[in-house]
């Protein structure tokens, strides 16, 4: 066994998967399984299990399914090295030097974490000295963010001098090209390097793995800009980062509900997180990308974007919404009175007020129409047209044919249109964007799909000797040469044999299986072979018993077939002798079928 796979072994032995799948949707019990709804496709009844004996996952609604690491790939879309990592740091096992990145590559990479960890508690550190914070800290104050806030969310200050980061980093170490990579310490027309943030409130943004990855930085004052983030990094990639993620998907995993709320400012974030709504993400000042929404979509079935009672939000977020509709996951909209934002909002009308106002968020549907309702008049035709048309944008792009049903007949009425005309020319968009279908297939399982090409005999002595590895020699014994019909049932007993023989006498573990074929299709096909149940030891060896019955019955009818083409070869050639060899064979092998 090669050691990568030594370890890899280690790692999972030392990651239960219900601990592991249980930080990110909550399970529930269910006899020898844990049960939830699958995070992978949507469902209303779960049908997506965890097996904890086995230590793998299975969906029966999609099929997803493998062991921990999959899971991890699966849910954090990362690679295979990338799960192996954070599971190892998570088990406190040392990995040896080898990823997807080049070891020059990797350290590179790792000292723009490193900067990002120091600048973090440097800023912090300033925000809290007795002289240097006074100004700073006053300033939250005012605003009512006290130590609390600036200890759980790590808030910082950059002081007004051009080099006081880029000093400290240097005597921690870094180069010049370090600094200069981390997008923290620039360099002047002149030559000389200098900080990025000065005279600015620091918010330290995390990755979910909790590392410092960028900073937002707001000015003290009314000066412009008045954010000014950290650009993109190799460690940063603003299109997929939010602020406040990291403790959102906790606080979404801990509850029954999976809604995640949206903001725009850190600070609203914050004032939000301090009064119980932790499934609070903030905007880095961008626009939502649909690499937000697919993150966010993991963690969460619902959005709720909220936004500030001016116009101006409003205006801009039409186009934004879109984006939940056309990545398939369900949004509300939450408009603030007149005059407030969220921080506002909550700090002087309570929790208990912000509560209530959730239950009134909109539906995107009827939020829209309101918009477009003030900004156009639906009884001129131009403006009905106007209306209508913007309408028709969204509806294209919502994946889920019943919410259109329902939309075009709500807004039919609404504009006292009929409906058959807004669906033809629904469909004539439709068309002319390359339409997709109005239907959309169900998910098949692994299993159904397979049924075809991997004959169901096959699958239940696999799934058998998945169960109980002792059959595999059994098997073997019995049938030295059999050959596979089908190609995937043939390649998971390759791997089933290779495994057993690695193991010994030891029984060998059905997950660590899974995670030597890389291939996922073949994953998913063997994770599905796992999960099949035996309900006693009886059941098992009587299942085992027949099936080798079976083939055995097969692998006869199919030498007698052989046996009788060679005696009519033998009686149209006239050779007696041979015509009379294959008769006592047939003979006797008919004799052995009958016992
Ligand atoms: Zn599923």
């Amino acid at each position: 066994m090669a050691y990568q796979d030594q370890v890899i072994d280690q790692v999972q032995s030392l990651s239960d998967i219900v601990e592991v799948i249980s930080a990110y949707i909550p399970l529930k019990r269910a006899g020898r399984n844990f049960k939830a709804n699958c995070p992978f496709h949507q469902e209303k009844t779960p049908s997506f299990m965890v097996n904890p004996e086995k230590q793998i996952f299975h969906c029966f609604g999609c099929g997803a399914g493998g062991d921990v690491f999959s899971f991890l790939m699966k849910y954090e879309q990362m690679s295979f090295p990338e799960a192996l990592k954070q599971l190892a740091e998570r088990a406190r096992v040392t990995l040896p030097e080898s990823s997807s990145f080049s070891p020059r590559e990797r350290s590179q990479i790792e000292r723009i974490y490193q900067i990002y960890a120091e600048a973090s508690d440097f800023y912090h550190t300033h925000l809290k000295h007795p002289e240097t914070g006074k100004a700073p800290r006053a300033y939250l104050a005012k605003r009512s963010f006290g130590t609390a806030e600036i200890d759980s969310f790590r808030i910082g200050f950059a002081r007004s001098d051009w080099r006081t980061l880029c000093d400290h980093l240097s005597k921690k170490g870094f180069t010049e090209q370090e600094l200069l990579r981390s997008g923290l310490i620039l360099r002047s027309a002149q030559g000389t390097l200098y900080d990025l943030f000065r005279s600015r409130i620091i918010f330290p943004i995390l990755n979910r793995q909790q590392k410092v990855v960028a900073f937002g930085g707001r000015v003290l004052g009314d000066e412009m800009p008045k954010y000014l983030n950290s650009p993109e990094t190799p460690i940063f990639r603003k299109r997929r980062e939010m602020y406040g993620l990291y403790l959102a998907v906790r606080a979404i995993a801990a509850s029954e509900i999976r809604r995640i709320l949206i903001v725009e400012g850190y600070l609203d974030c914050i004032r939000l997180h301090a009064n119980g709504f932790q499934n609070t993400v903030a905007t880095l000042g961008t626009a939502l990308t649909s690499e937000h929404v697919q993150v966010l979509k993991r963690y969460a079935d619902e959005a709720t974007v909220v936004f500030d009672g001016d116009q101006a939000g409003e205006q801009a977020s039409l186009r934004g919404l879109d984006i939940f509709l056309e990545e398939g996951m369900g949004v509300k909209v939450l408009c603030l009175p007149k005059g407030f934002d969220p921080d506002d909002f909550v700090r002087l009308k309570g929790a208990p007020a912000m509560t209530e106002l959730l239950k009134q968020s909109q539906d995107i549907f009827d939020f829209k129409l309101q918009v477009l309702l003030s900004r156009y008049n639906k009884s001129d035709s131009l403006g009905l047209l106007k209306i209508t048309s913007e309408f028709l944008d969204t509806f294209a792009k919502i994946k889920n044919p019943v919410l259109v049903d329902r939309y075009l007949k709500r807004l039919a009425v609404t504009l006292g249109v009929e409906e058959g005309s807004l669906r033809s020319e629904l469909n004539k968009l439709k068309n002319k964007q390359g339409g997709y279908k109005m239907t959309e297939a169900k998910p098949k399982s692994a299993f159904q799909k397979a049924e075809k090409t991997e004959p169901k005999a096959e699958r239940i002595l696999l799934s058998l000797m998945l169960h109980h590895s002792p059959y595999v020699g059994m098997f073997l014994e019995a049938f030295p040469n059999y050959a596979f019909v089908g190609d995937q049932t043939r390649e998971v007993f390759q791997w089933l044999n290779r495994m057993t023989q690695e193991a010994g006498e030891k029984e060998f573990s059905a997950s660590r299986l899974l995670n030597r074929i890389k291939d996922e299709n073949l994953k998913t096909f063997a994770s599905e072979l796992i999960m099949m149940d035996w309900d006693s030891e009886e059941d098992r060896e009587q299942a085992f018993q027949d099936l080798i019955r079976r083939i055995r019955m097969q692998e006869r009818s199919g030498q007698l077939q052989a046996l009788r083409n060679q005696i009519a070869q033998a009686e149209e050639a006239g050779d007696q002798a041979l015509l009379l060899e294959y008769m006592k064979a047939y003979q006797t092998l008919l004799s052995q079928v009958e016992q």
